[in-house]
């Protein structure tokens, strides 16, 4: 894939989030419209898992069958779990290579609830990934989780605008709650 192919794909791909959402959806709607995107633009099924993790917050990988399966941290807040999702779409989004799963790793393995053992695999596996591959991807998901927000709060149209003064304090209670701790 060309740079400017690519371009436009994460430009078709913002749009496309932002069509998926309105001012009503909860950060677990989002995440469900992240999956349904990720399956309309790898064409073949994605399922999402919310898992234990240890030592990584999220990968995906492709199994032998042709679905993707993507494990995130299982996050009590369901705005850091569509982080890290956001940052697996954003590998993809960017052309980066999920692990492939060997059909003997995973002989009956269906998600949700991936053993433990494959989770170990595909860490393992994902702890190759090029340092700057994933601090592209870190940034990318930082974008589409800004303009996902900037989605959420927009306000329905027919409602009086906020003066200056209550946006002011919306501003700074949201840049206080934004504060994130860090992942991969
Ligand atoms: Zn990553």
């Amino acid at each position: 894939m060309s740079r400017r192919q690519q371009r436009k794909l994460i430009a078709q791909a913002t749009r496309d989030l932002e069509d998926l959402l309105t001012p009503g959806s909860t950060y677990r709607d989002v995440c469900e419209a992240v999956r349904t995107l990720m399956e309309r633009y790898m064409q073949r099924p994605v399922l999402v898992d919310y898992a234990t993790l240890q030592d990584i917050t999220g990968v995906t990988a492709l199994l032998a069958d042709g679905r993707c399966v993507v494990v995130v941290a299982a996050f009590d807040r369901w705005s850091q779990r569509l982080l890290v999702l956001l940052h697996e779409f954003a590998h993809y989004l960017l052309g980066h290579m999920p692990a492939a799963v060997d059909p003997q790793d995973t002989p009956h393995q269906i998600a949700p609830h991936l053993s433990p053992r494959l989770v170990q695999i595909l860490a393992s596996r994902s702890a190759c990934v090029e340092e700057s591959d994933e601090h592209a991807a870190e940034q990318l998901a930082d974008e589409l989780f800004e303009r996902t927000e900037r989605r959420l709060e927009q306000e329905p149209e027919d409602e009086p605008p906020v003066s200056d003064s209550l946006a002011r304090v919306a501003e700074s209670l949201r840049a206080g709650l934004n504060s994130r701790g860090p992942r991969r």
